[in-house]
């Protein structure tokens, strides 16, 4: 049960009525078409029945306009909620919990749960609370196919053209079921979590069901699925989509092109049956931001011309990458160790690439998986010199020093000089222990200083 006594409605199983679902499905139908056309947008408050239906939208407007009316001085704000606008936001809260719980997952590999927290918090320094809540760092991205059909220009990683699938061959399940266990002995349950698809579109590939499958047979979770190609051969998605509601309650997710696609999907699948998949829009003039990333680095007049500004400046990019863990590119029989970062130049596509392995069968992947694994430290290395993050400024204060970055400030107390010690980037830990000796005990400052490890307030090296 959730708050106010509602039923789950991620939980297929929880008792919901038919209506209770049917209900929250319409508000969010009505909410992403207002998302996706700003005509609608624009007149809506004018004649909110009336374009309602004229949309073809069955949500109450009146009922729900808490949720698309930002008027303040509007009064209809201070009155009690209708109870469908309080069902909508239980939806929304069970959602986000979700989400929060994908970040919680933890690893049984000490060193990999370590380095994972410290890139959750490094993120949200960088990218700011929103940025960071919405980051599950999921364990692992899988790459089935090489490049994507679809083609954005947006691509916030860079996709390359569809160039082949990596079919289901005997010899390729086989390696695949290998690889999968592997990931989940040394990883837990953050690759568990894992998805299917990465610069690629997963229902390219006409095997993905079927990786995905064993995928969930070996790791206990049904990979969530993004597609841009949500009208392809929608009996198929609909069977995807099923098997994940069924193993594990997954959200799945269509990104959406065009206000053309848009209403061909509202066509296609009822309301209900769209409950459990996110609608991402990423048509002109949508009421979303897309991230300064990838390819869209690399078309600023298209930038301008779509987000209606200039290019963000370099502290403001943002990037659509949420793995923290394995990047693996099957066909390639690759992998790479990432973490999301802004966007900038050494890192366009807004992930950092902290090593990069071939493999030719699974002994060998687990070998390098393994090295990999093992170079992550639990706790701060004291054979390394400490240098505070690049993107965080060092200021001297009344206590000791702060570090300021785009979104927080953090202030230490410590003895004068540690600061532009940090800064400098010359001293590792026992050194700098000892310069400051005279004035703080050793293991005061070792404190402080894995203390600033575990905050992500260090740069990493690798
Ligand atoms: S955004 Fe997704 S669908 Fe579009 S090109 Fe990139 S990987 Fe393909």
């Amino acid at each position: 049960m959730l708050a106010l006594d509602l039923p789950s409605l991620l939980d297929p199983d929880s008792g919901a009525t038919p209506e209770h679902r049917s209900e929250v499905a319409h508000i969010k139908r009505f909410l992403e078409w207002w998302m996706a056309d700003p005509a609608f947008r624009a007149a809506l408050p004018g004649d909110p029945v009336g374009v309602t239906r004229a949309a073809g939208l069955l949500a109450d407007p009146l009922a729900i306009r808490p949720l698309w009316e930002f008027d303040r001085q509007h009064p209809v704000h201070q009155q009690e909620p209708h109870p469908s606008v309080l069902r909508y936001r239980a939806f929304m809260r069970e959602k986000l919990a979700h989400r929060e719980q994908m970040q919680r997952v933890g690893s049984h590999h000490r060193g990999y749960q370590a380095w994972r927290q410290r890139q959750i918090r490094r993120c949200y320094g960088q990218l700011g609370p929103a940025k960071g809540d919405a980051l599950v760092h999921a364990g692992a991205a899988i790459e089935l196919c090489q490049g994507c059909s679809v083609g954005c220009w947006f691509c916030g990683i860079s996709a390359l053209k569809f160039a082949g699938i990596w079919p289901y061959s005997s010899e390729n399940a086989a390696l695949w079921k290998q690889v999968v266990e592997i990931l989940g002995q040394q990883m837990g349950e953050p690759a568990g979590r894992g998805f299917c698809y990465w610069a690629t579109d997963p229902l390219d590939n006409p095997d993905y069901e079927r990786f995905c499958a064993d995928f969930a047979e070996r790791l206990g979770h049904f990979p969530q699925t993004t597609t841009a190609q949500p009208m392809k051969d929608p009996a198929r998605f609909r069977k995807i989509h099923a098997m994940a509601r069924q193993h594990s309650h997954s959200i799945d997710r269509f990104s959406v092109l065009s206000l053309g696609m848009l209403r061909k999907v509202l066509a296609e699948y009822s309301a209900e049956e769209l409950l459990c998949v996110e609608m991402v829009m990423q048509m002109e003039g949508a009421w979303a931001s897309k991230a300064y990333a990838g390819r869209a680095r690399t078309l600023p007049e298209r930038w301008a011309k779509s987000a209606g500004q200039a290019a963000p400046d370099p502290q403001d990019t943002s990037t659509i990458a949420c793995v923290s863990g394995i990047l693996l590119r099957m066909p390639e029989r690759s992998f790479e160790w990432i973490t999301p970062c802004p966007a900038d130049e050494q890192w366009p596509n807004g992930y950092k690439v902290l090593a990069r392995h071939q493999f030719a069968e699974g002994p060998e992947f687990a070998a390098q998986l393994q090295a990999t694994l093992a170079r992550l430290p639990e706790r701060l290395p004291l054979d390394q010199k400490l240098q505070i993050r690049k993107d965080l400024r060092v200021l001297s204060s009344e206590k000791g020093f702060a570090l300021e970055g785009t979104f927080w400030r953090h202030e230490f107390a410590a003895p004068p000089g540690l600061g532009p010690l940090l800064e400098a980037g010359q001293s590792d830990p026992m050194e700098l222990a000892l310069a400051l000796e005279e004035r703080l005990p050793m293991p005061e400052t070792l404190a402080l200083l894995h203390n600033l490890f575990e905050q992500g307030l260090l740069e990493e090296t690798f």
